[in-house]
């Protein structure tokens, strides 16, 4: 068996700094603003053109999920946590080499001290996360919109969302909202009264879910003054 070694070629910088409350799939939070920032050896040659795409695909490692392993089958949150399927029938992180893809848009590329960065949005990625390459989307090619969808034909429901606190500003409200609309409970949870908490921008929210909405308890800023 051949053995090949890879290097990340750039890092992820999120909203997202926990697990809990990242979107399931990139494009259901349009709000989810990402930057893909290179690393210092990669000139700005490397992206020459890559401005004329609207999206790009993320080729990236579940860092996060290494010392978890993997399992033959998993219970994807589509099915209500409840069947089973093989791992290579989902967008699982637990799988043999943790890799992960995910269509990002492509709002602009910038430079930050000789760096590449690619202002991204609708992301469904971790801070930190490693990035192994970055493709155009060709839309020609990869839009396949008659393709049999399987257990994932469509988008999932949506909660409705209601403040108990006073809402962040924008831009940071509509990620909370874009995000815990998606439902972020593992799917065997349905108490009414369990409180959760979320992380994202440095805000720190707790809410819990009734009746298909979403109360937001508290929102803080975890930034001090
Ligand atoms: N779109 C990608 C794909 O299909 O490969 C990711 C789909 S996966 C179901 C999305 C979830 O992976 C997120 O909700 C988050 O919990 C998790 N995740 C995102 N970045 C991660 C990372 N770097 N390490 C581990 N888990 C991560």
């Amino acid at each position: 068996m051949t053995a090949y070694t890879v290097r990340p070629i750039a890092y992820v910088r999120s909203p997202y700094t926990q697990k809990f409350g990242i979107p399931r799939q990139p494009q259901l939070v349009p709000a989810a603003r990402a930057d893909i920032v290179f690393e210092a050896d990669f000139p700005a040659d490397c992206v020459r053109g890559l401005e004329q795409f609207g999206c790009v695909w993320v080729q990236f490692v579940f860092h996060d999920a290494l010392n978890e392993g993997w399992q033959t089958t998993v219970r994807p949150p589509r099915l209500g946590g409840k069947a089973k399927m093989g791992v290579f029938a989902t967008r699982s992180p637990h799988r043999p080499n943790h890799l992960g893809l995910s269509l990002l848009v492509l709002d602009s590329i910038g430079n930050e001290n000789g760096r590449i960065v690619l202002h991204c949005s609708g992301a469904d990625l971790l801070d930190g996360t490693p990035v192994l390459d970055v493709k155009p989307y060709i839309p020609f090619v990869e839009a396949r919109a008659d393709a049999a969808a399987g257990f994932a034909p469509a988008p999932p429901p949506r909660l409705a969302v209601c403040w108990l606190d006073t809402p962040p500003p924008e831009p940071v409200r509509a990620l909370i909202e874009q995000s815990l609309s998606q439902d972020p409970r593992p799917a065997y949870h349905h108490d009414p009264q369990r409180r959760y908490r979320a992380v994202m921008a440095q805000w720190e929210t707790t809410f819990r879910i009734a009746e298909h909405t979403v109360i937001i308890e508290s929102c803080q800023t975890l930034q001090s003054n």
